[in-house]
């Protein structure tokens, strides 16, 4: 197989819930990435964040609404906080897989920007849920001290949502695509990206959370690689998913997803944004092909063995 240059984009099962779960879930990804690595590929990493910025989120409140000294964290930092622990985790994790099949690649993570526009309408309408279920009391206090806006679930609670804007362009990709050339591993655009709105030359945090799929898209185009990979929760994605007719597939023309997409097949908020963010790499250019498939079979993968494949 030629050498080929490959954006990964991990989702939650790469990285667990918590803290525990997240020590060993890393060490299987690392695993999994290290074999892509070992077949002789350029790889570059991405990954989301939802349970990790919700988590410093509520952290940053609980510590702020405890101390009056203290103001609560904008949500653009606690992108930034996810970033840097969750890329500190992975670089070491990988570096270590890495070391022990005797492959000296540097691992690094760069903190990634990301601008989107204010006139997204994403911004009319907070979307996105993040961290833990709260309780009334909790959610009043955060919508009247903060502005939070929640989301009512009859059964579990209270849970804060934010925009979600598309990633209009990666700030920091003129160092991603530098140390990439200087064969370095990188991981990057963690949680979608630190959102931030230009305004002329200073970059202003937002408070959003960019979906990870658009921006691992974005990037991949923008680095110009061969393959765009979505390691996810499933080993292939489904027509009638979880229905009586079931059909899983191996692969899919960006015609027929951006027909599957129209058709309601996808779920908006998990599978829907894949196979959009697949289907736009692939018909951003000829030969680029994209794949999603399940973390642990990155590699049949890669070999054609399972997933599903745009092309
Ligand atoms: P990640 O954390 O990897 O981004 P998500 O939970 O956002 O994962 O999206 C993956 C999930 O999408 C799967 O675990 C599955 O439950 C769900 N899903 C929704 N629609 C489909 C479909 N048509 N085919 C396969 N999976 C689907
Ligand atoms: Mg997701």
């Amino acid at each position: 197989m030629d050498k080929m240059r490959i954006v990964v984009a991990l989702g939650g099962n790469a990285l667990g819930k918590n803290l525990p779960e997240q020590y060993l879930a890393v060490k299987e990804t690392a695993k999994a990435i290290a074999d892509l690595i070992e077949c002789g590929h350029e790889v570059i990493i991405t990954h989301g964040n939802g349970p990790q910025v919700g988590m410093i989120d509520s952290a940053m409140s609980l510590f702020a609404r405890e101390d009056s000294l203290q103001s609560k964290t904008p949500l653009s930092m606690c992108v930034a906080m996810s970033q840097a622990y969750i890329g500190y985790d992975m670089q070491n994790s990988l570096r270590r897989e890495l070391r022990g099949r005797s492959i000296t690649t540097p691992v690094s993570t760069v903190l990634t920007q990301v601008r989107v526009d204010k006139s997204d309408k994403a911004f009319l309408n907070p979307s996105k849920p993040i961290g833990k279920y709260m309780s009334k009391e909790e959610a009043d206090f955060a919508s009247d001290n903060y502005g939070h806006i929640f989301v009512k679930d009859s059964l579990k609670g209270y849970r804060r949502v934010v925009p979600s804007p598309k990633p209009q362009e990666i700030i920091e990709l003129a160092v991603i695509r530098s140390l990439v050339e200087d064969e370095n591993v990188v991981v990057c655009c963690g949680g979608g990206g630190i959102p931030v709105y230009a305004n002329g030359e200073h970059l202003r945090g937002v408070s959003a959370v960019i979906d990870k799929d658009y921006a691992s898209a974005l990037l991949a185009k923008e680095l110009d690689a061969d393959m765009f990979i979505i390691l996810t929760a499933v080993e292939k994605v489904a027509l009638n998913y979880k229905k009586e007719n079931e059909q899983l597939l191996d692969k899919m023309s960006t015609e027929e997803a951006f027909e599957y997409l129209k058709q309601g097949h996808f779920s908006v908020g998990s599978m829907y944004e894949k196979v959009d963010a697949c289907a736009q790499f692939v018909s951003s250019k000829k030969g680029r092909v994209a794949l999603i498939t399940e973390l642990h079979k990155a590699k049949d993968g890669l070999l054609g063995l399972t997933g599903t494949r745009i092309e």
